[in-house]
């Protein structure tokens, strides 16, 4: 028998870069097909899944427009990456038999579905995780924005954003021994202070409509089961 979970929908958000392993580029499937485990894993507890993943791994907008290319060209390709990385992460789940949806904010109807919202709400109410693909549609965005506007159009009780680390810090944990964990941080002190939760404009959007934010690693196995299960380390952000 699974534990009751905490949560009954939630938002799961992980960078490009967490399906990239070791590799400084790309897609490890070694490394997706672990993180397809993670949430099959919270998929089996009963759990509604939405999930955005970012394309950073293969593409930036920024870094793009920083070497010449025009801002809204190179945002554009940095959502088409986030395409691929859904792709990837659909077949993962697919294989350990888990029934996905991939639903983009920019049609591509040979690929995926459209996103029409009261669609991917019936795909979740059927079981599927539904992955949300091209971030908001619109360059000068990120896909931890597209994670809080989805989240709060699927009704998610709580955003999961996937990290290294298993919380928000006061500094780096990885260069200061000394560095202390939160419980908690509000939003305006994740603002304020620039704890690097997710960028300024996801943070005000999920403040705004009160979607709390659990920050956890990613690295840990069996975490995000865990939490669920009312266990684990982690970091809340809400109000
Ligand atoms: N992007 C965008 N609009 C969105 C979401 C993403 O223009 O709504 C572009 C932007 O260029 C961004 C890239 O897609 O740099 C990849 O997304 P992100 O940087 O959020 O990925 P992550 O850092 O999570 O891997």
């Amino acid at each position: 028998a699974h534990p009751q979970p905490k949560y009954k929908r939630v938002m799961l958000k992980i960078s490009g870069e967490a399906l990239m392993g070791d590799q400084g580029y790309g897609l490890n499937p070694p490394t997706v097909q672990r993180i397809a485990n993670e949430v099959k894993s919270v998929h089996d507890m009963g759990v509604e899944i939405c999930m955005v993943i970012g394309g950073g791994n293969i593409f930036r907008g920024l870094q793009g427009s920083a070497q010449g290319m025009e801002r809204t060209t190179a945002d554009y390709m940095g959502m088409l990456a986030t395409v691929m990385n859904a792709l990837a992460m659909q077949s993962a789940l697919e294989d350990l038999g888990v029934f996905t949806r991939v639903v983009s904010a920019i049609p591509m109807d040979q690929v995926c579905e459209p996103y029409i919202r009261r669609r991917a709400v019936r795909h979740l109410e059927k079981g599927r995780v539904v992955i949300f693909a091209a971030g908001t549609g619109n360059p000068y965005f990120t896909t931890d924005t597209a994670a809080t506007l989805r989240a709060n159009e699927m009704t998610c009780e709580a955003i999961f954003k996937g990290t290294k680390v298993d919380g928000v810090y006061d500094k780096d944990p990885n260069k200061f021994p000394d560095a202390k964990r939160y419980d908690h941080v509000s939003y305006d002190e994740a603002l304020a202070k620039r704890l690097g939760v997710m960028d300024a404009s996801a943070i005000a959007l999920a403040r705004d409509n009160k979607m709390p934010i659990i920050v956890f690693s990613l690295d840990e196995p069996g975490g995000f089961r865990g939490i669920l299960a009312g266990e684990g380390t982690y970091t809340t952000v809400s109000g």
